[in-house]
Formats: structure tokens, sequence, C-alpha cells
């Protein structure tokens, strides 16, 4: 197993500010995340004392506003944070990317006496958040979802089964996406649920391939009480919300991504550089040093894609093509890198000792979360062919 700390990534990045941050990150990474990575995964243990530490640094917030405790960092600098995350472990990575998931309905719809009343403890308090759209029978056409939010005098009764549920059953709030009204998108609306509210219970999490230190569950909601206060946005807005928080949260995942295959390429350069074959090591021979030139130059062409998206996104541009691009390309690249990484380690590569089939089995995921990459072949279609088009 390499223990050795891979050398710092270059980066582009826009202050001295960002700079200091991005070691920061890096350092608590490197001290309190990668060392226990394999082991915790293994075991299936959810690491709530990270998030809590990364909350007390400022780093459950980075993309918000000051106002309400963020730590207002331009989204380019937010991702490039999450790609040091992941790169360590992608339970923390994924799980920081969720969670500021499930604010982006606060920040972005809610009154400002709801973002005073919630923000604060959200994005710097110790809270930690899950995103709730995603249903058994409604997955990729998640407008089909049928939670029903009912209005019952000064409130709400939600009622329903969420699935998949990052954080399902250990976070402190939910961003629920529940019908309201009409068949498809015009009929939902978004509420903020706390994680102890009466009728709420967790499922037993999912048993998945890899992330299994982050919990995956099914959600209940039987007959949940909520006030008018923790609508988020309109009635009938919520798909609008929902939506809004998948952009921005796929360049989340695009970044994860590259932090996972980051990884691997470490993990495979330096096992290629050690290993010796035929009296050389491995790393002299062409065709395993053409299949690493192949890996890195996957890596960055990743890494510049999703960064010119949150560019996009931080100069207030559309960015939502871009970002469907980032997520397809680079969770893409991330599951051949890994792949190839253990191609490069061998049989060395297909056990446990080494990290590679678990960073293998991690990006699989990666390409199925947050709208799977077929559905992010459709949106750039969709956008290719203009808004008319199916
Ligand atoms: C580990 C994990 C964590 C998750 N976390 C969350 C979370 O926190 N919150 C949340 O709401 N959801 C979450 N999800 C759910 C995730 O977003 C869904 O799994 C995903 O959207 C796909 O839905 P589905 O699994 O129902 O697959 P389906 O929609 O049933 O799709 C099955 C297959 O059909 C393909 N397909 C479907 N429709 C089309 C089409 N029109 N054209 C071409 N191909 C199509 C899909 O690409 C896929 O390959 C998570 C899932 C996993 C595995």
């Amino acid at each position: 197993m390499n223990d050795r700390a891979p050398q710092p990534v270059e980066r582009q990045l826009p202050t001295e500010e960002s700079r200091d941050l991005l070691a920061l990150v890096r350092e608590i990474a490197q001290r309190e995340i990668r060392p226990r990575a394999a082991e915790e995964e293994d075991a299936g243990r959810f690491p709530r004392e990270v998030f809590a530490l990364l909350s007390e640094s400022g780093l459950l917030g980075l993309p918000y506003d000051g106002e309400f405790g963020g730590g207002e960092q331009p989204y380019e600098v937010y991702l490039q944070v999450l790609e040091e995350l992941a790169a360590a472990r992608l339970t923390v990575g994924l799980g920081v990317s969720v969670h500021s998931l499930a604010c982006h309905g606060l920040a972005g719809y809610g009154t400002k006496e709801q973002q005073s009343a919630h923000l604060p403890a959200m994005l710097g308090g110790g809270l930690l958040g899950a995103y709730c759209l995603s249903e058994p029978a409604a997955g990729s056409d998640a407008a089909s979802l049928r939670t029903k939010a009912v209005r019952d005098g000064d409130g709400w009764v939600i009622t329903g089964t969420k699935a998949w549920i990052t954080h399902g059953g250990v976070a402190d709030f939910y961003t629920v996406l529940a019908r309201t009204g009409v068949e498809g998108p015009k009929g939902i609306t978004a509420f903020l649920v706390p994680g102890d509210a009466e009728g709420l219970t967790a499922a037993v999490p999912e048993k998945k391939m890899g992330l299994k230190g982050s919990p995956t569950a099914q959600l209940h909601f039987d007959g949940v009480r909520v006030p008018d206060s923790r609508r988020i946005g309109e009635e009938g807005q919520g798909f609008t919300i929902a939506l809004a928080a998948l952009d921005a949260g796929r360049l989340g995942i695009a970044a994860c991504a590259i932090g996972v295959a980051q990884a691997a390429l470490d993990e495979a350069l330096a096992y290629a550089l050690d290993r010796k074959q035929f009296g050389h090591p491995i790393a002299d021979f062409q065709g395993l040093r053409f299949m690493l030139a192949d890996m890195a130059t996957k890596i960055e062409a990743g890494r510049a894609l999703y960064l010119a998206a949150a560019r996009l996104r931080d100069a207030g541009k559309p960015f939502s093509r871009q970002a469907a691009m980032a997520k397809l390309f680079c969770t893409d690249a991330a599951m051949a890198v890994t792949t190839d990484a253990v191609q490069v380690l061998g049989g060395y590569g297909y056990t446990a000792d080494f990290p590679v089939e678990r960073l293998m089995r991690e990006a699989k995921v990666l390409q199925i979360v947050e709208g799977t990459n077929q559905i992010q072949r459709m949106v750039i279609a969709r956008h290719l062919a203009g808004p008319e088009s199916r």
C-alpha cells in the first residue's frame, strides 16, 4: 500500500485567500480524512465527526453569501475544494456536495426571514443536510414523483416515500420535493423538513457496491407536519428549485469524479515507478507510459471542463449545458481512469490491499447520481436542438 502523500495538483486559483483555503483543505484531507478512508469504507462507517470539523472550519457553506454564514467563495474555488476532499475520500467530497445541494433551495428561493432563521445553522452551525427528490418509482423521470404534501390549517402534511437519499437517517434537515398540485413538474413544491420531525423514519441503508461509508436510505414520511414557514418558494415552484440545485450539484459531482480519478492516477504512477518486471520499473514500458499519459490527459481535460462551467456560473451566465457536459465527461473519465489504474497495478490492483479497486467501485456511482449520464446526454441534446425538442 502506498502511504506517500500525493504531489499537490497545480491549480489555477483566483486569489491568495483561495490558495490558502486549498492548502488548509489539503492539510485536513491528508491528516483527518485520507488515512482512515480504506478501513472506514470497508466497515461502512459514516464519518460524522469529519463533517463537524468541516463545518467548524467554514467548509460546509463555501459557495454561499456571507450574510448568513456562507464562505462567499466562487464556484471555481468551491469545486476545487470538493475535488481535494473527494480525492481523499468520496464519502466526504460527495457528502459536502449533497449538503450544499440541500442548502441551495433555501439560499436561492427562501424569504429573508426563512434564511435568517435557518441558514446560519445550515451553512456553518454544524448541521448536515440531505436532498430528497428521487422515489422508488420516480428516478430519471423525477417530475412523476408521488410524495404528497396536503394543506392542513396553517401548515402541510407530507406523506410518501423518498428513495436513495444520501445522508438518509443521519441528516439534520431534508430539502423535500412533494406534490401539492397537478401531475407533472408544475404541481411540485419544496419544503425544509427537520431531521427529527414526527412521522419521519429512515429505512436500513442500502447495501452498495461502493461508497459504503455514505448512508443511502429510503425515507418514509408518514403524515409529517410542517408549518407553512417551511415551504421554500411558491407553491408549484418546487421542480424549478430542484433543477436549479441539480445544475449546481452536477458540477459538484464532476469535481468529485476528477478527485477520484486523480487519486487513482497518483496510486498508479507511484506503483508503476516502484514495481519492477523484466529488470525495469514497469513505468519504463511504453505500453504503461501511454496508459498513464492518457489517464492524466483525461483528468486535465475534465478539470478544465468543470472549471469552464464554474466560471460561467461565477460570471452570472447560463451554465446548465456545460454543467451537464462536465458531469458526463468527468464521471466517464473517472470510470475509465480508475479501471486503467487497476490494470496498472496488475493482480495487486484487484485486491483490497490497494485503494484502486475501491476507487473503481466509487467511480461507478458517479455515472448514476444526480441524473444518469444518459440523462445528461438528453439535457445536452435538448440544448443543442432547442427547447421545443424532446
Ligand atoms: C448512492 C446513491 C446516492 C443517491 N443520492 C440521492 C440523493 O441524495 N437524493 C436523491 O434525490 N436521489 C439520490 N440518488 C438517486 C439517483 O439520482 C437516481 O438513482 C438516478 O436519478 C437514476 O434513477 P433510477 O435509479 O430510478 O434509475 P432509472 O430512472 O430507473 O433508470 C434506469 C436506467 O434507464 C436509463 N434511462 C431512464 N430514462 C431514460 C431515457 N429517457 N433515455 C435513456 N435512458 C434512460 C437510465 O440512464 C438508467 O441507465 C442516489 C442514487 C445512488 C445510487
